[in-house]
């Protein structure tokens, strides 16, 4: 086994060091694992925009030797649930770590200057970013690009405006529209006076053994490539499930008053194809390429005709966010909506789902045209929704500021949490298709519909004889595996490609012992269990979960979801973690 090393930065001192983590890799293979296991050293209470908070960025072993292994993890204190933070992004990231010789970065301290750190290989550098403030996450990447200069593939890091402002819904994008986008990690990185990281290195391993390692490889390219298993991501991605979910009641409409979209048609991927489409890209070592670039015609002269093409990526959640719950209907308003979103650097579930609180708010009198001075916040109405975003960004006034900290944060302020939809604090992403897609967000690690895929749970229920409890249990499984795939650092979209077996045997290649499929499983309770185990140190209480009433009076596509259904579903849940931290406790 080849040794994994981690670049310790204190952004105080600038200082560095290089610490040998080998024994975390055999232990926890990766990524999440191992990350979990170097977050568990942090007090409990600490301030998340404190400079002791870490942020820790991790790949993992199959990370640009096997395709489609593209992704990073962070692992941070959330600014918004004020719990364990956690967010996953690919792009070149992954690979640039790999190339730079380490698998695992992490950040302490605070910068004095609002600064962009350089990593190329052995260099490491700390520059002043004063230049850069309040520059879009797109400008950003553009100028560090053309600045910071290496013999090999960089990949860039940087917060927007929202990261500087200190926004617990910010995000982190990487490199082409590629976002760490949940749970507010941009805001973290503006807490430490972090713009923009730079990646790079030509330290790749030589394989030593390419005979076994080609035929292993082969099999996988194959899978991706010549399978079905990844042909909907390539072809129409992620938006193809908008017309079929809204067909089939699961696409959160109007702050997810309903399930059905009228004009989902016109926000369908089969309309951003034919309309927009310019080109799909992929994450460094994907061989899947789902990233759908649309191209946008913007008017920034109309004195002089003059007009400018920009490129803004979508996907399902973004659709979701941005079309349906907001009630457009139109693909060109939602890329503009987008666009405003991207450059800001914020979550763009968040702050969707967040302006889909306030339309539902004013139209119950909860927010006045005092608070928007003047706005009339509609659903349906792009214009509106870009004149708020501007006022966000330009912190109009204390309604507005307010609007970044979140929807939770919002309805505590000013009312109306029975239909601010959140899990966890962490707004809820573009599933309604029943109790466990509820129930997947809610307890979920990082609250998230990645944590377990609770909507597809929903949509095999449907003539199934399997009562709820078995299918909480059949999640809590799938949420618990899923530790493996994220400490692996694997896009979740090759989830299928990657079973037990086969990774099994990709971690003998790499010189790992005696990772069986028991092993495999051992480790995936013990990452699950530690996870939780923190939370709760943090403060977490599954007791503390609802379903925001708002919820159950929306029929999803199995039907009416209650109170009662999710808090007996949730006590299931908890009962598996806690066995498991006790399990984890005992050892
Ligand atoms: S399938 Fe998409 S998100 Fe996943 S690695 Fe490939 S390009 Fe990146």
């Amino acid at each position: 086994m080849k040794n994994f090393y981690m670049l310790d930065i204190d952004l105080t001192t600038a200082k560095t060091e290089k610490v040998d983590i080998t024994h975390l890799f055999e232990r926890y293979i990766g990524g999440t694992g191992v990350a979990t296991a170097l977050f568990d050293e942090i007090d409990p209470e600490i301030d998340p925009m404190s400079p002791e908070a870490p942020v820790i960025f991790a790949c993992g072993p199959f990370s640009s030797v096997f395709p489609v292994a593209t992704k990073t993890v962070v692992v941070f204190k959330s600014p918004l649930s004020g719990n364990l933070g956690e967010s996953h992004a690919g792009g070149r990231l992954a690979m640039a770590m790999y190339g730079a010789g380490y698998h695992v970065i992490r950040f302490r301290g605070k910068a004095h200057f609002p600064s962009t750190i350089e990593i190329d290989g052995d260099n490491f550098k700390m520059s002043s970013a004063s230049s850069l403030r309040g520059m879009s996450a797109l400008a950003t990447e553009r100028i560090v690009r053309d600045h910071y200069k290496s013999d090999y593939k960089r990949s860039i890091i940087r917060i927007g405006p929202a990261g500087e402002r200190l926004s617990p819904i910010a995000c982190a994008t990487v490199d082409s529209s590629r976002h760490f986008g949940r749970l507010g990690v941009g805001g973290v990185l503006g807490s430490k006076n972090i713009k923009a990281i730079v990646v790079s290195g030509g330290k790749y391993w030589k394989i030593d053994n390419p005979g076994p390692f080609n035929s292993y490889y082969k099999k996988l390219y194959e899978a991706v490539v010549e399978s079905d298993q990844m042909k909907k991501y390539h072809d129409l991605g992620t938006p193809v499930n908008v017309v079929p979910l809204s067909k089939l009641n699961g696409l959160p409409t109007r702050n997810f008053s309903q399930g059905y979209f009228e004009n989902a048609e016109g926000i369908s991927g089969e309309t951003f194809a034919t309309r927009h489409l310019a080109q799909q890209i992929a994450c460094a070592h994907c061989q899947c390429g789902c990233i759908h670039m649309a191209t946008l015609r913007e008017c920034f002269n109309p004195d002089h005709h003059m007009y400018k093409t920009i490129k803004v990526s979508y996907d399902h959640e973004l659709i979701f966010a941005w079309g349906s719950n907001l009630s457009i209907g139109n693909s060109e308003d939602l890329l503009k909506l987008l666009y405003y979103v991207e450059k800001q650097g914020w979550d763009a579930i968040s702050m969707g789902v967040i302006l889909a609180w306030v339309c539902e708010a004013y139209q119950r009198g909860i927010i006045t045209d005092e608070h928007t001075d003047g706005l009339v916040a509609n659903f349906g109405d792009a214009t509106t929704f870009m004149k708020m975003l501007e006022r966000i960004s330009h912190r109009h006034n204390e309604f507005y500021c307010d609007l970044e900290k979140g929807s939770i944060y919002c309805a505590e302020k000013y009312g109306g949490k029975d239909f601010a939809i959140a899990f966890g604090k962490n707004e809820a992403p573009g599933y309604m298709t029943g109790l466990h897609s509820y129930l997947g967000y809610a307890t979920g690690v990082r609250h998230s519909h990645l944590d377990s895929a609770g909507y597809s749970i929903d949509q095999k229920k449907i003539n199934s004889k399997k009562t709820d409890s078995e299918w909480t249990k059949s999640m809590y499984d799938e949420s618990v595996w899923r530790m493996v795939l994220n400490s692996l650092v694997i896009c979740l979209f090759a989830r299928n490609i990657y079973t037990p077996e086969i990774i099994c045997e990709g971690l003998q290649l790499l010189g790992y012992e005696g990772f069986d499929e028991k092993r495999l499983n051992e480790t995936a309770v013990t990452i699950h269990a530690l996870k939780n185990r923190q939370k709760k140190e943090f403060g977490f209480k599954f007791s503390e979960l609802y379903l925001p009433k708002r919820l159950e009076k929306a029929a999803t596509t199995c039907g009416h979801v209650t109170c009662e259904q999710f808090d007996e579903q949730v006590k299931i849940f908890e009962g598996l973690v806690e066995a498991d931290i006790q399990k984890l406790e005992q050892k």
